[in-house]
């Protein structure tokens, strides 16, 4: 479609100041917000719901953070019956966007709190997350406040355990401020959050039946909202396999030409050659790969090294490894927190247990809890890995300057392409492999997560997923009807 370009350069718009960790009015509130106990988590229907009630049990502990009650089938069938898209006019829709927004900011307390028990985020990732969240609000609102399309009509949100409030949020603001009903589904091991943001965006005027809350199964929950006819687009973040059911799903039951907004797994690459500043590129490359424990769908998973330079990076890199402090991701020290759970924790560990004989450095995990040390591994290129291993592992390779195009040649034949990095201080390399490699999102000389909402849409392409990117000028466009005749007029 057309877009205005005042919405593809945007007008004076800001994101969010974030929290200062070194504040002590800051520290204050967060000391206060760990001692308050969590709410328990339940569907948040029009309809009384129902189902089965489970523990939600914090990963660095083992213990019961809070309960959260899975939506049954006949809740699920309900939510389905009562949702509606969202009437008003987009000003107004906007405005109770950024009401929300203004909420999350002021409960960030009680988000931090729920984001390190929960999903064991750090309280640095924790703060990273809420502003991404909040970004996403405003900056859809934004986008959408001045257009009068009409909405598709019920949306279905599929979000991930890794950015529980960050992507959950993301996509109902989008669906939202089309004027579409959405019913959401969080992941199955962060519910909580989820619960809490959902609580927020109704307090702040979004009407109960254009959003409802159904936590549980993908194989329930999940399967049920992208079977249903009533349901006029999915917008989908985790996993290529779930995806690909998902799509298999909507061919099955939904109309043709019914919207699949997916994200999905990366095999990401950084090149480090010869001319990088050494300094600069390990900083970099611990904070891509074991920053959120590497679970980051834009995390750096192989990295090429260039011969005559890498034994002193990578020296260096065991070095500053040594000095990444694993443990209780609410311990203000802690840069490396735990796994999501006991089963991504024994995959983890179980794929390195079998590279052992490749297994460069490691650092000791510790005794309790769902951690894996963060790890090197020898490998001869992207081609020794076998997938994504969504973890603190990064494989690493070497490579000399007359193979350059074949190693980018190599990336890209793996099929993903979401993020890639590369540091080099020559200008004509940086532009050739940058033209050449078949990424959503490509960093030059810097780390390559944590994309800024409105500077850095973030999305892939092949196995990475189908676009929009997400936080970018074009994404809201999905969530609005088609205009009418834009068949005949795709002739011109
Ligand atoms: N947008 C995030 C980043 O740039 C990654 C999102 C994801 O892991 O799904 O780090």
């Amino acid at each position: 479609g057309l877009v205005h370009p005042a919405r593809l350069f945007g007008t004076a718009r800001e994101n969010a100041r974030g929290w200062d960790l070194s504040d002590e009015s800051v520290l204050a509130e967060i000391d206060r917000a760990r001692a308050v106990a969590i709410p328990d988590a339940r569907p948040l229907t029009l309809s009384e719901p129902g189902g089965k009630t489970r523990p939600v049990t914090n990963p660095a502990t083992g213990e019961t953070v809070a309960t959260v009650t899975e939506a049954d089938p006949e809740t699920v069938a309900r939510a389905l019956d009562d949702a509606r898209p969202w009437s008003a006019p987009a000003a107004e829709r906007a405005a109770v966007l950024r009401r929300a927004a203004d909420l999350y900011e002021a409960q960030y307390g009680a988000f931090f709190a729920i984001l390190g028990r929960e999903a064991g985020k750090t309280l640095p990732d924790a703060v990273g997350e809420l502003r991404e969240a909040v970004d996403f609000l405003r900056y859809y609102a934004q986008q959408g406040e001045d257009d009068p399309r009409p909405p598709r009509g019920l949306f279905t949100a599929i979000s991930p355990w890794n950015f529980p409030l960050a992507i959950f949020t993301g996509q109902i603001a989008a669906a939202l401020m089309a004027g579409n009903g959405v019913l959401a589904k969080p992941a199955e091991q962060t519910p909580l959050v989820a619960f809490r943001a959902v609580e927020l965006l109704h307090e702040a005027g979004v009407p109960r039946e254009a959003l409802q809350l159904l936590p549980g199964r993908g194989s329930t929950v999940g399967a049920a909202l992208t079977a249903d006819p009533r349901v006029a687009g999915v917008v989908f973040t985790g996993s290529t396999d779930t995806a690909k059911r998902i799509a298999r799903s909507m061919a099955d039951h939904l109309e043709p030409g019914t919207p699949l907004i997916a994200e999905t797994g990366g095999l990401n690459a950084m090149i480090v050659d010869s001319t990088a500043l050494p300094e600069q590129a390990v900083r970099d490359i611990v904070a891509s790969s074991f920053q959120s424990a590497g679970q980051r769908c834009s995390a750096l998973r192989c990295l090429y090294l260039q011969e005559d330079s890498a034994p002193h990076v990578l020296d260096m890199l065991k070095g500053a490894m040594d000095e990444l402090a694993l443990g209780d991701p609410w311990h203000i020290a802690t840069d490396v927190g735990p796994v999501i759970d006991a089963e991504a924790c024994n995959e983890i560990s179980d794929y390195i247990a079998k590279k052992s004989n490749a297994v460069l450095h490691r650092l000791a995990t510790p005794e309790t809890g769902t951690f894996v040390a963060p790890t090197l591994l020898k490998v001869s290129g992207i081609n020794d890995l076998e997938r994504e291993i969504f973890g603190p592992v990064l494989h690493v390779a070497t490579f000399r300057a007359r193979d350059l195009q074949k190693i980018v040649a190599q990336i890209n034949a793996r099929g993903f392409g979401l993020t890639f990095g590369l540091h080099s201080r020559i200008d004509d390399r940086v532009q050739t492999v940058s033209e050449a490699v078949h990424v959503g999102n490509i960093y030059v000389n810097r780390n390559q997560i944590g994309a800024v909402v409105g500077s850095q849409p973030f999305g892939g392409e092949g196995l990475s997923g189908t676009g929009p990117k997400a936080g970018g000028p074009l994404y809201l466009d999905r969530f609005f009807a088609p205009e009418p005749g834009f068949a005949e007029a795709e002739r011109f």
